[in-house]
């Protein structure tokens, strides 16, 4: 294939031998198998990939991984360039480019010679199975997506996958697309969500042209519908779903579906129906726990290329417990903050910027009776006698800054303060705060004392 005078195929094996020990068996089928040594110049080597897809995959993914084996290997900075090698070479070698800018309408589905010409849908390039961080929350029900996109229609038919907003049930959906578009290619698989399902089918209605809508999903060998809770309430396009069911599983064709619930607490689902999703593997996706949310975010920094210190990988983990999608996007707004600013992320900043996404959270995890703990014990005092009814002044001051503090770090009212300080009334609460906002302009310390509270107050709440 080579015959220039730069040959760098040698090296390049050594890369791939390298690369090879370092990620899974799963990761390098994916990606390195479809990369092909084309050809080379002076400092430069240029490759062969099938898709735009697969190109810029390599280049999120591994381009620095490459280009770093590869200096060391010879010693020069060696510049990668791809080709999408499309059904002619000296076609392909005509559209070399050096940078990621090739329009590659049609190229998913031209590598292989064999395969018949035909388009493939991918869901979206963004979801794959090894962007997916795996946890206790989510392994049954990733090997699952996982079994079903290298065998449809053969174990786990149909498969249902429900869980609350944000927890990776699309990306597990397409990645058993993405993988079938890329490893399985004649199979006919079609991704849709129950929303765009209901509109075509609305659509087809509208237009008389039923017959080509029922076609399109009766014929397909995957059929992917996200977002089945959208059908409540929508009986024609629960019997169009219900009658393409059937067609698919009696031919033992694959379906997966995902919805935000158990079917069983679907409303306004046609009994039939509901069975019929019921039938099969039905598996949950919990919420991931802290030492996976710390797996996701060090997962999505790595593939942006950023590197966060851990206290501000803890602080998002410990603030965000039930959703990936708000944990992601605490992420990407601190990186953002950090490239269009040219700052480095640190735990400060992390608080100011994230402060008010997080303040519903805290407000509702804060206990006064966490509060009350942290201040009597910085004090030496007991909680109950913070709580109680003595009025001495090495008991009054401490409980002002204890309710100072739970009227900043909580949403209680005066009277519900109050209340918890043993059954004071709100204006004494009023009145502490006031004392101790003055205490600022007089005592230079005190700010320290608070903010070191409160510090420790969130620690607490933490452990
Ligand atoms: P759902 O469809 O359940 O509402 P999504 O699949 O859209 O949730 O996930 C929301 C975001 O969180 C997506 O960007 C997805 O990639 C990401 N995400 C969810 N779970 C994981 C996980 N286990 N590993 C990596 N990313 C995840
Ligand atoms: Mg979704």
């Amino acid at each position: 294939m080579n015959n220039d005078t730069n040959n760098y195929s040698l090296f390049w094996k050594e890369t791939l031998i390298r690369i090879r020990s370092e990620i899974s068996e799963q990761e390098y089928f994916t990606w390195f198998n479809r990369l092909e040594y084309e050809s080379s110049k002076l400092n430069e080597i240029i490759f062969s990939v099938p898709s735009k897809f697969i190109q810029d995959q390599i280049r999120q993914r591994y381009i620095k991984k490459i280009n770093d084996i590869l200096n060391e290997l010879t010693g020069t900075e060696i510049k990668i360039s791809f080709i999408i090698k499309k059904q002619s070479v000296s076609q392909a070698k005509t559209e070399l480019n050096s940078d990621s800018d090739i329009t590659d309408k049609d190229s998913a589905h031209s590598n292989k010679k064999t395969v018949p010409k035909k388009k493939k849908e991918y869901a979206s390039n963004l979801y794959s199975f090894d962007t997916f961080v795996i946890g206790d929350n989510s392994s049954f029900a990733f090997n699952a997506c996982m079994a079903i996109a290298k065998n449809p229609g053969t174990t786990y038919n149909p498969c249902l996958i429900y869980g609350g907003v944000g927890l990776g049930k699309t990306h597990l959906i397409q990645s058993i697309n993405n993988h079938v578009c890329e490893n399985t290619q004649e199979l006919n698989i079609k991704y849709v969500t129950a929303e765009t399902f209901t509109n075509e089918f609305i659509k087809s209605v509208g237009d008389r042209k039923t017959q080509q809508f029922k076609n399109k999903y009766r014929k397909v060998d995957i059929l992917l519908i996200d977002d089945i809770h959208f059908l409540q309430g929508k009986s024609s396009t629960q019997e169009e779903i219900f009658h393409t069911f059937n067609d698919l599983y009696d031919s033992n064709k694959q379906m997966v579906f995902t919805c935000d619930r158990p079917v069983s607490e679907l409303k306004e689902l046609a009994a039939r129906l509901r069975s019929r999703f019921e039938r099969g593997l039905n598996v949950d996706l919990q919420p991931p726990n802290f030492e996976t949310r710390m797996a996701i975010l060090r997962k999505k920094c790595e593939k942006q290329n950023y590197e966060m210190e851990d206290d501000v990988l803890t602080f998002i983990s410990k603030n965000i417990n039930t959703n990936v999608r708000d944990l992601e996007a605490s992420l990407t707004k601190l990186i953002a903050y950090s490239k269009l600013l040219d700052k480095k992320i640190t735990l400060e900043i992390a608080q100011e910027q994230l402060k008010d996404s997080y303040s519903l959270n805290r407000e509702q995890s804060i206990a006064i009776e966490t509060i009350q703990r942290v201040v009597a014990d910085y004090f030496n005092l007991s909680y109950f006698e913070l709580r109680g009814k003595k009025r001495t002044r090495a008991i009054a001051f401490p409980r002002q800054i204890a309710m100072y503090i739970s009227r900043k770090m909580t949403d209680y009212s005066t009277t519900e303060i109050g209340y918890e300080f043993g059954g004071r009334d709100h204006t004494t609460v009023m009145h502490a705060c006031q004392r101790i906002e003055g205490q600022f302009q007089t005592d230079s310390t005190m700010d320290n004392v608070i903010q070191k509270l409160m510090r420790s107050i969130n620690e607490y709440r933490r452990n």
